[in-house]
């Protein structure tokens, strides 16, 4: 897409009084998460400007966290979505001409992917991975990064965000801590927290404690504490070791995919993962999202 040469419009200071009123209205009832400052009420946006209740108009940097790789309110696109749900309808409790057409475009697209099932956001494609790892494995533990997020459930929501203070441990030992209250402790032990960008540290631990590892749940190149890539021979590494001791290695490429290469982190540093997940580019903004794999481990899937 060209650069925007556009200056957004500045109608009052933010907040203004129609942004304020609805903050007031927060209180009563809607709790938002994440981006909380201005602008505080979205009224719409087009191409990479986003404009608020009160007229101000903002350069989007956040572009739907990474999905809206073509904007807002890509004409293209628009038309399409019109076109497919005014002619075809919306939702269907069926397989659809177009899980088809879709997810053949993914498996050509990434080159681990024998078979893929589509979900509705990354969340559940990483639930999904996991429980895919521990059925095909018949073990229980994952072995997760400090900094990597995989979404909001319990199952992994864990040191994403962990204090900067010695409740999270030492680098080579980090402590698992959970990012919300109310996650049971059960959940929280269930993952082996690693520092990422440290072979040494992973491959003891896989070499101890195999025997209970599932998997190694990654964010190929970690993109929601910044973006830190992979050093080189690290995800190679990681390869080598889980093949040797039976532990599945799945690649979250919820913010990777369709992005760094068409086929995603594992094209683009040439790592086949056993199990891969898909979403925000996916959808380009819509609720659709995969995960997908070898034909030996997603095969378990299909008999579920
Ligand atoms: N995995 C990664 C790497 C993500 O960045 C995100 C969301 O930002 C998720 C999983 C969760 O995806 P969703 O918000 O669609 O549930």
């Amino acid at each position: 897409l060209p650069p925007t040469t556009k200056q957004p419009k500045r109608i009052v200071t933010p907040p203004g009084p129609t942004a304020r009123a609805l903050a007031a209205r927060d209180e009563q009832g809607i709790s938002h998460s994440f981006v909380r400052d201005y602008p505080q009420a979205i009224h719409s946006g087009k191409g990479c400007i986003v404009t608020d209740v009160d007229g101000n108009e903002y350069i989007d940097y956040c572009l739907g966290y990474g999905p809206l790789i073509f904007g807002h309110s890509p004409k293209d696109i628009v038309q399409a979505v019109v076109e497919q749900i005014s002619t075809r309808g919306y939702h269907f409790s069926f397989p659809h001409e177009l899980d088809y057409k879709v997810g053949e475009a993914v498996q050509r697209l990434v080159p681990s992917v024998d078979l893929i099932r589509f979900t509705c956001s990354g969340t559940e494609s990483t639930m999904a991975a996991i429980r895919l790892a521990r059925a095909y494995t018949g073990k229980d533990n994952i072995n997760k990064f400090k900094g990597d997020y995989h979404g909001w459930s319990d199952l992994h929501y864990v040191s994403y965000h962990p204090a900067l203070t010695m409740a999270a441990g030492r680098h080579n030992a980090p402590r698992g801590l959970p990012d919300s209250t109310g996650m049971p402790q059960a959940f929280v032990d269930q993952l082996i927290i690693q520092p990422f960008n440290d072979l040494e540290v992973i491959e003891k631990t896989i070499r101890e404690r195999h025997f209970e590892i599932a998997a190694v749940l990654i964010e190929p190149t970690l993109a929601n504490c910044g973006v830190i890539p992979p050093v080189e021979g690290y995800l190679e590494g990681l390869r080598k070791i889980t093949e040797q001791y039976g532990v599945l290695l799945i690649f979250d490429e919820v913010m990777t995919g369709f992005r760094i290469a068409a086929g995603g982190a594992q094209e683009y540093y040439n790592i086949k993962p056993d199990i891969s997940t898909f979403a925000k580019v996916l959808g380009g903004g819509f609720p659709a999202a995969c995960f997908g794999g070898t034909k030996e481990v997603m095969e378990i899937e299909a008999k579920n």
